[in-house]
């Protein structure tokens, strides 16, 4: 379905669908959380309007909310495997806490990778990774996205968070750009 006002975005996930799928998610998360509370480390930019909406309907306890930037040097909508972890993360809040990444869209896998990676050094008593979307047909590396919110097929998607070339983020509704 073509969405009037979005020039050539079709629509993927629709408001409802998110918000139910986001609620599915807040309830594994609390399940998951009830007894120990959780630190959540949100990958910037694509993640923030997952991570706002996740955040209010969590019932478990958040002790903290963190930010890291993800970024990998390929060009245009490829992702290269050279990750780099940047951002304002306060390194001296994660050891020893239940950490939870949250990430908009696991693909190649390298920033699933890298981000982990990179926690992990900080030492959580736990760690596990929450993504709104999955393209698994594109996975380059293995990693384990504990808390998958869709998992959608190979389309480049926008919304909700999610740029091309930094616009559209402001869409309520996940939407992909058909093939030409
Ligand atoms: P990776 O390939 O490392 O698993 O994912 C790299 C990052 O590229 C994702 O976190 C996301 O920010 C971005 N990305 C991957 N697929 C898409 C997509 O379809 N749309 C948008 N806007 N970003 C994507
Ligand atoms: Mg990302």
């Amino acid at each position: 379905m073509v969405e009037a006002g979005h020039g050539g975005l079709t629509l993927l996930i629709p408001e409802d669908e998110l918000r139910a799928g986001v609620a599915t998610l807040a309830r594994e998360i609390d399940r998951d959380y009830a007894t120990t509370g959780v630190v959540i480390v949100c990958v910037l930019k694509g993640a923030a309007v997952f991570t706002a909406d996740l955040l209010r309907i969590l019932r478990a306890e958040v002790h903290r909310l963190e930010f890291v930037r993800a970024s990998s040097y390929g060009s245009g909508t490829q992702s290269s495997g050279d990750v780099r972890v940047t951002g304002t993360l306060d390194t001296r809040y994660m050891a020893g806490q239940h950490v939870l990444i949250v990430d908009d869209i696991a693909d190649t896998g390298h920033t699933g990778m890298a981000v982990k990676d990179y926690i992990r050094s900080l030492g959580p008593a736990s760690l596990r990774y929450c993504t709104l979307l999955d393209k698994p047909e594109r996975r380059e590396v293995e990693v384990q996205y504990d808390y998958v919110g869709f998992t959608i097929p190979n389309h480049f998607v926008v919304g909700y968070g999610m740029d091309f070339d930094e616009r559209y983020r402001g869409l309520p509704a996940i939407y992909y750009f058909p093939d030409p």
